[in-house]
């Protein structure tokens, strides 16, 4: 029996613990109001505190100026797929896209539901294993939206692309987790159950300047203008996950923000890679110019050995390091709420490993 337990989850993944414990208060009584927080309207000043808070934490973390906006929204990081080029795309304009990995193809597909559609370059032609790195964005493109970092191929985008078309990110699996000029981006959106707090959320930060330029009409639950308005409660916002999310930027916070974390962060990924380079059993797809620092990806010479790895994970408590489905072998994933003593006892398991193998 292994006490100790070692959470590898994709996402939704790891949060700290005393956000878990803190939430689980919250649910009984919350702020000792003899109340739980799933029973009181979201519109008492407890709860609106609640969504104040966050944020403004999050304008904090990310060092946002005046004219960024962030909302809390329903639907998941799918559902900006659509809803950005909804708000920012009209039918006979051109969003320029990047073409690198499962995610990027959706948002891809829905844009082309609303205007045109230039996939500026794209690494399909190595199973999308790379990022690619010459590729020309057309000056008159409404916008150039990419993935920051791919979590099920395991790659990231270094920097930020050099270009004046406005900037739009799908940063679900990589947000706040290394410092970043976030004020260049006119749009960025994320789930939340990766490394902002519990699934149910996902978050917009958006420039005002941006919107409103489309022609066509907008339900009013899709107009990101509505929901600014109306501070994210146009509806019955997701209190409890935005909650949620409130604990962990704080938690964020105390660890010395983005930056702090990025040390630790820094440390794990490089720990990790380092170990799977030295043993020659272990095979990384991914150049390591663009490797992920929070999803590590790799294979074995064959799946016998791939089995055997993944039961011996299991019963020493190593949780989600399975590969996705659509890419097989393993993904390790080292989001902000994963110690370092996590990695270092999976690195301590896989030069075991090897050593058996040997
Ligand atoms: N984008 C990225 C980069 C993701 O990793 C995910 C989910 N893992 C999504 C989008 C989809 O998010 P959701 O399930 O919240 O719609």
């Amino acid at each position: 029996f292994n006490s100790v337990i070692h959470n590898f989850n994709a996402g939704p993944s790891i949060l700290p613990r005393e956000v878990f414990q803190q939430a689980s208060e919250a649910i009984l009584d919350f702020n000792n109001m003899g109340l739980s927080i799933l029973e009181i309207g979201h519109r008492t000043d407890a709860f609106q505190s609640v969504m104040d808070e966050a944020q403004s934490l999050l304008k904090e973390l990310m060092q946002l100026n005046d004219s960024k906006k962030v909302l809390f929204l329903h639907g998941g990081a799918s559902t900006q797929f659509f809803q950005v080029p909804m708000n920012l795309l009209d039918d006979n304009a051109t969003g320029a896209y990047l073409d690198c990995g499962t995610w990027g193809i959706k948002a891809i597909k829905e844009a082309k539901l609303f205007g045109n559609v230039n996939v500026v370059a794209s690494s399909k032609d190595r199973n999308y294993s790379y990022i690619p790195r010459q590729y020309t964005i057309p000056d008159d493109a409404a916008y150039f939206h990419y993935t920051t970092n791919n979590t099920i191929e395991g790659t990231q985008v270094a920097g930020i692309p050099d270009t004046h078309v406005p900037l739009v990110a799908d940063m679900s699996s990589d947000i706040l987790s290394e410092e970043m000029d976030f004020n260049r981006f006119s749009l960025i959106y994320a789930g939340a159950q990766k490394n902002i707090g519990a699934a149910g959320v996902n978050i917009v930060v958006v420039d005002e300047a941006i919107l409103g330029k489309v022609n066509r009409k907008l339900p009013t639950m899709m107009d990101y203008r509505e929901h600014i308005k109306n501070g994210s409660m146009l509806n019955t916002p997701p209190v409890f996950a935005v909650y949620v999310c409130m604990l962990t930027l704080r938690w964020l916070k105390k660890q010395g923000g983005v930056a702090g974390i990025q040390k630790i962060n820094d440390q794990k990924a490089g720990l990790l890679y380092s170990t799977l380079e030295s043993l020659p059993m272990f095979r990384l797809p991914v150049p390591i110019e663009d490797r992920s620092k929070m999803n590590v990806v790799f294979t074995m010479p064959d799946v016998e050995t791939e089995k055997e790895f993944l039961s011996v994970c299991k019963s020493n408590g190593m949780y989600g390091v399975k590969g996705h489905r659509s890419v097989g072998g393993f993904r390790i994933s080292l989001y902000n709420a994963l110690p370092l003593s996590s990695v270092e006892a999976i690195t301590d398991l896989i030069k075991d490993f090897a050593q058996k193998k040997g």
